[in-house]
């Protein structure tokens, strides 16, 4: 089996690719643009893997990286994929995150209909807007999206339902909650967080300075749901699937963890800074993963605790490397 990965280089593109590695695969990364270093730390990581360019602003590079390497299924994680800068950048958002789907549908359309795909969908489709809101939420609880990143992403999964539906694509979603790694991007609170720590451990900073401590995320270990990705594609029909751990907890909360793995109580250290706060605030997020476990059999791990005491340690010992 060969697959072609999109967003290779971001924190989950290696996790995928090392797990079908593992099952035998053979895997393309697309990357885009010239060299840039991020190409080599990925195939440090992940051995074996093999590089192609295209770009998801790009249609025909899409069309070309699909006839060289002839993938039996495509996973989309590609995406402009912080919330906070998809205010400052909605249009190439939305030509990343949301165009870009859809340029790797038509090329699987144009070139081999039988391939597989499966998208990286997103925990902040469902926002929560005002009124009642459904939670936990499911495959069919409604989106009401609360950021350009968003409504990008209900594009992209949109589309791929109507793929499916119109040229009978096996063209499945994974609707994912936050999953955080020790590879997590430093703009995302977990990883603000885990750093914060570790930097006022080492006596570089005295404060973490974070935006609002209230909203709450369903938090799990990435690792676990790129596992779930190829089971998703591997099914007789394309479907949608929410991969989530039923567990939820504030910003605050994860602060508390944190802090708390070093000793230190977090109230001590943190700032809530009203000029971090987002122009539409996504308040609480917590999945309903019945589906995934009754269906794929899939059922995540690791549990808050251990991924917060995870990401601390991580983050301890590459302070004490300098
Ligand atoms: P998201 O759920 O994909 O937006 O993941 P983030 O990690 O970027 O944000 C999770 C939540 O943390 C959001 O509700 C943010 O508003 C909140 N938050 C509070 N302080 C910060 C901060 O300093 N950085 C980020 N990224 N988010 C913060």
């Amino acid at each position: 089996m060969k697959a072609l990965v999109t967003g290779i280089s971001g924190q989950d593109g290696p996790f995928l690719a090392n797990h079908l590695l593992d099952q035998g695969y053979e895997v393309w990364g697309l990357v885009r643009g010239q060299y840039s270093p991020k190409w080599h730390e990925v195939q440090t990581y992940c051995k074996g893997l093999k590089l192609l360019r295209g770009d998801l602003l790009d249609q025909g590079s899409l069309i070309s990286a699909i006839k060289d390497c002839t993938p039996d299924v495509v996973f989309n994680l590609g995406a402009l994929s912080f919330v906070g800068t998809s205010w400052i950048q909605p249009s190439m958002t939305s030509e990343v995150t949301g165009l870009g789907a859809l340029r790797v549908l038509e090329a699987i359309r144009l070139t081999n209909q039988d391939i597989r795909f499966v998208q990286a969908s997103s925990s902040e489709m469902f926002g929560g807007a005002t009124g009642a809101f459904e939670s936990p939420q499911s495959e069919t609880t409604q989106f009401a999206p609360r950021s350009p990143y968003a409504v990008a992403k209900v594009f992209a999964h949109q589309m791929t339902i109507n793929y499916r539906e119109s040229y009978g694509m096996h063209a499945s979603t994974a609707i994912m909650f936050n999953h955080e790694s020790s590879r997590r991007g430093e703009e995302f609170v977990t990883r603000r967080i885990t750093q914060g720590v570790a930097a006022i451990v080492a006596g570089k900073q005295d404060r973490l300075v974070l935006g609002r401590l209230d909203p709450c995320r369903d938090w799990g270990y990435a690792p676990e749901y790129m596992a779930c990705l190829p089971l998703i594609a591997a099914q007789d029909t394309p479907d949608d699937y929410v991969l989530a751990t039923g567990r939820t907890a504030s910003v605050a909360e994860f602060a508390g963890l944190a802090f708390a793995q070093v000793g230190l109580h977090w109230e001590d250290y943190v700032t809530e800074d009203e000029s971090r706060y987002r122009p539409a605030e996504v308040l609480y997020l917590c999945g309903d993963a019945s589906k995934a476990r009754e269906k794929l059999g899939w059922v995540p791990q690791t549990s808050l605790e251990n991924l917060v005491k995870d990401m601390v340690n991580y983050d301890l010992a590459a302070s004490n490397n300098g």
